[in-house]
């Protein structure tokens, strides 16, 4: 069997990291092409060894010169910058694993779904800013889009075989995060070091500020909402602490599928990386027994606005999901710094998008110039909360 040629663009990252370990267990069945980090260069230079991979790229240029000294004598080329980033995503592969993190990872998807073959998708973020932009760009380019998130894996797998349109629901299970019994009070108080405390998943800083404040599930519900068009008002979010179910699709006929599984993102990437076959993982089976129970509640948007936030901002339309998520990353950059309080991170989204409505973004181009404007507004807006 020819190996399938395989980019992965944040293979440094959690996702990253992720999708490799499987890759090292069939090493035989993959052709690695390109490897990108934003610095990281001794850790990507090392799996750009370990896995011979034709290229390695850092997005911050400034790491090139220590990537090129970690490369050498290895025959793998480097390169470095925004440009040399979105060229190596350009790249011909069978597949591209895109888990980048942030909106900073939008281009070289772009550049990845251009080239029309398929794209396993981690990196929300470039989603919920592009939305029909990348939708579209998928269409046009007869792309196969593989969703990676694990609730949209899920969703993925349950539509399997049935028609959109006898979909009564969708609903995207939420951990409810390291915060979830905690009161107003200590939420005002949560620090970064809580917030990236997971209680189920293992997984990049971003990713679990987002999972604290509840806008990973939000981010997640507008994902869903251009990944699996049925309509906001069938988009439903429940609170199950056990991360078992990963989601849920109901039919008209009452039947609703689950997919479930241990909370090890092992398994949603397994299924992108073997799809439409399957592939061993090396996770442990679930057990339901051991397991005694699983739980479900209704989430709280009184203490944990942000899913509010983001079910207005696709209501909004134009450019209001791109706006949230910027000015999210921005606050989530500052709370992370010490520089803004966890639950200013929902006031800071809020006020940004009560104050700026930006246009509906036909291009790539337009949503790029979105998220600047917004991040320098929220930076604006930060010095005042
Ligand atoms: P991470 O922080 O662990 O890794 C991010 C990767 O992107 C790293 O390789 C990093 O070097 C690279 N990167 C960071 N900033 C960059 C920039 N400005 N330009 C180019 N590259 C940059 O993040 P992660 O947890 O692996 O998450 C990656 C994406 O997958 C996110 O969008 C996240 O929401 C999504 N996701 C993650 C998980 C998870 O379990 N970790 C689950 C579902 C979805
Ligand atoms: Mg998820």
């Amino acid at each position: 069997m020819t190996p399938r040629r395989i980019s992965i663009l944040g293979a440094t990252g959690s996702i990253g990291s992720s999708t490799l370990d499987l890759i090292r267990r069939q090493r035989d069945a993959w052709q690695v092409v390109v490897l990108t980090a934003n610095c990281q260069a001794a850790d990507l230079a090392k799996l750009a060894r370990e896995f011979g991979a034709e290229l390695a790229v850092v997005a911050d240029e400034t790491c090139l010169p220590a990537l090129r000294d970690a490369l050498a004598g290895s025959g793998i080329a480097s390169a470095g910058g925004a440009e040399a980033l979105v060229e190596a995503a350009a790249r011909p592969v069978d597949l591209t694993v895109s888990a980048i993190v942030g909106c900073a990872g939008l281009a070289p998807t772009m550049a990845a779904i251009e080239q029309g073959r398929t794209v396993a998708l981690a990196n929300k973020e470039a989603l919920v800013s592009a939305g029909t932009v990348m939708m579209a760009a998928i269409a046009r380019h007869g792309t196969t889009l593989l969703p990676t998130d694990s609730e949209h894996n899920a969703i993925f797998q349950c539509l399997a075989g049935n028609d959109l349109a006898h979909v009564r629901s969708i609903t995207l299970t939420a951990s409810g995060g390291p915060f979830r019994d905690w009161t107003a009070q200590q939420l005002a108080a949560a620090t970064p070091a809580q917030a990236v405390k997971h209680p189920n998943w293992s997984m990049g800083t971003k990713i679990s500020v987002d999972s604290a404040t509840m806008f990973n599930k939000g981010l997640e519900l507008i994902e869903a909402h251009y990944l699996f068009p049925v309509g906001l008002e069938k988009l439903r979010i429940v609170i199950h602490p056990q991360s078992v179910v990963h989601s849920m699709v109901e039919y008209r006929d009452g039947s609703t599928l689950a997919q479930l599984g241990p909370s090890d993102m092992r398994v949603p990437i397994a299924s992108c990386l073997a799809w439409p076959s399957r592939m061993e993982t090396p996770c442990a089976p679930l057990d339901l027994a051991a397991l005694g129970q699983l739980t479900f509640c209704a989430p709280d948007e009184d203490r944990f606005p942000a899913t509010r936030l983001c079910r207005e901002a696709v209501e909004a339309g134009a450019g209001a999901p791109a706006a949230l998520n910027a000015a999210n990353e921005e606050a989530v950059a500052a709370f992370l710094a010490g520089k803004l309080r966890f639950t200013d991170i929902a006031v800071m989204v809020d006020q940004v998008l009560n104050r700026y409505a930006p246009p509906a973004p036909e291009s790539l181009a337009d949503v790029m110039a979105i998220d600047t404007e917004t991040r320098a507004m929220a930076r604006a807006a930060m010095e005042l909360v």
